[in-house]
């Protein structure tokens, strides 16, 4: 099955909104041109060279070349080479690649920190500014864009989503789920403490289709660019196990169809078969996890044009080797362990049926930075080198709805690069350690020792 075009509505957060928009003004933008020198040249033009380039849609063109302009790329190839750039960045023997896209991270968890005692020890600051620092990490690790799978203290997302779109802070592009919709007990339900304890600012569960149907709305009230409902019982979580359907068949199809009226999708999070099967018939964008497909479920995804599998496989290597370490209690390690034995075989069954595969990782449960992980254990499983980094770029890119500005190298996207050393078709670990990266045409790092630059010239 070949990527579908999108279906969706263009969720049109590449511009800031307005109140980010105040946020930049007049203090804050001295700020800017001082801490991000690269910002101030939006209008010349740099001539990208590498040893290869991976253009994200399966094609590898030796030397590479790209010109940007502005946040834009404005040329490839020959037709980059031949342009009288002000500027050359030549990263020698480099893979120059689109940035990555990772559709399921948590950039606003803080590692260790168990998710289910968020609300009683933790703050909504200390999550906005761990979620600052995590997006760096994000960006500098190649990946450039996330859909981010939601945070404990709802709308924390938004907020980082905001400031990053103002230039106010670096981070890759944000998608993000707001206030993920849950059922009472189980997965999402973050009131994991006493009857008698209540955090009452915090309500994020909805229970039967009117209660739903209210939360998919507030949810979009409140600047959400998707919602994420649990559609069964998770991992990482305590109450109903994650092979089972948390909710109802009527409740998944009512989220969709509201989010439908907001020009937007539904992520649903389902491990067990059942509930993935209620998630596709209901209509969602992606069936994140997956971690239980049958034939019939793999039969199902391949017969929409509309849900897209988007499997975590790494998380589900760490957390059985270093779930202590990271804060995850001893009955989720073992349902973690259970689960891992699904996992690989879905994902197998997914590829031999040449399904449409999103690139997803979870971080967040696990370091962030390490998203990466995530593309020597496809490989493992017997997914290409290559069509596991399409998958990262412009698979995920259609996925997400964004394929027209990110998620491969061409003429009129953002000038969203990286570059590894090396060639990661050789051996893909090289992408675990990316040494440069560009989002929007500024430079975010650059470890590469060779990168040679001068002005006016070749
Ligand atoms: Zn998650």
């Amino acid at each position: 099955m070949s990527p579908e075009p999108s279906t969706l509505p263009r969720i049109s957060r590449l511009a800031p909104r307005s109140r980010a928009r105040r946020l930049a003004g007049a203090a804050v933008a001295c700020f800017l041109v001082a801490a991000w020198p690269a910002a101030a040249q939006e209008s010349a033009s740099t001539l990208v060279r590498a040893a290869r380039l991976i253009d994200g849609k399966g094609a590898v063109a030796e030397p590479g070349a790209v010109l940007v302009e502005g946040d834009r790329i404005v040329a490839v190839g020959s037709d980059a080479q031949a342009a009288d750039a002000d500027r050359i960045v030549d990263l020698g023997d480099a893979t120059l690649l689109p940035g990555l896209i990772d559709l399921h991270t948590h950039l606003t968890d803080e590692v260790g920190v168990h998710w289910e005692e968020v609300l009683v020890t933790t703050t909504p600051a200390e999550a906005a500014l761990h979620g600052a620092a995590n997006a760096l990490t994000t960006l500098r690790a190649g990946f450039t864009t996330v859909r981010d799978m939601g945070p404990t203290w709802p709308y924390v997302d938004v907020a980082l989503r905001d400031v990053i779109d103002a230039g106010v802070l670096p981070g890759p592009r944000m998608l993000v789920a707001g206030n993920y919709v849950s059922a009472t007990g189980g997965a999402g339900d973050a009131r994991q403490f006493s009857l008698y304890v209540d955090v009452p600012t915090v309500r994020n569960l909805a229970d039967g289709v009117d209660q739903v149907r209210a939360a998919v709305r507030t949810n979009f009230k409140h600047g959400a660019d998707f919602t994420k409902i649990l559609a069964t019982g998770a991992v990482l979580s305590q109450g109903l196990p994650p092979g089972a359907q948390q909710y109802s068949d009527a409740e998944l199809a009512v989220a969709v169809e509201e989010a439908g009226r907001w020009g937007s999708f539904v992520a649903s999070h389902a491990h067990g078969t059942e509930g993935i099967k209620a998630s596709i018939l209901a209509g969602v964008r992606t069936i994140d996890h997956g971690s239980m497909l049958d034939d019939e479920a793999v039969r199902m995804l391949a017969a929409s044009s509309d849900t897209y599998y988007v499997p975590t496989l790494y998380v589900g290597v760490i957390v059985p080797r270093d779930g202590a370490a990271l804060g995850v209690p001893e009955p989720q390690i073992r349902r973690s362990t259970e689960m891992m034995r699904h996992r690989g075989a879905s994902f197998r069954r997914a590829l031999d049926a040449g399904l449409t595969i999103g690139f997803a990782t979870d971080a967040g449960v696990f370091e962030h930075g390490h998203n990466a992980r995530e593309f020597a254990v496809r490989v493992e499983h017997g997914q290409s080198e290559m069509d596991a980094i399409v998958s990262a770029t412009s698979v995920s890119a259609m996925i997400m709805g964004w394929d027209a500005d990110v998620g491969a190298v061409e003429a009129g996207k953002y000038a969203d690069l990286i570059a590894v050393p090396g060639n990661p078709l050789n051996d893909i670990t090289l992408l675990e350690r990316v040494a440069w990266v560009m989002k929007g045409g500024e430079v975010h790092k650059d470890n590469l020792g060779q990168a040679k630059r001068s002005s006016g010239s070749r």
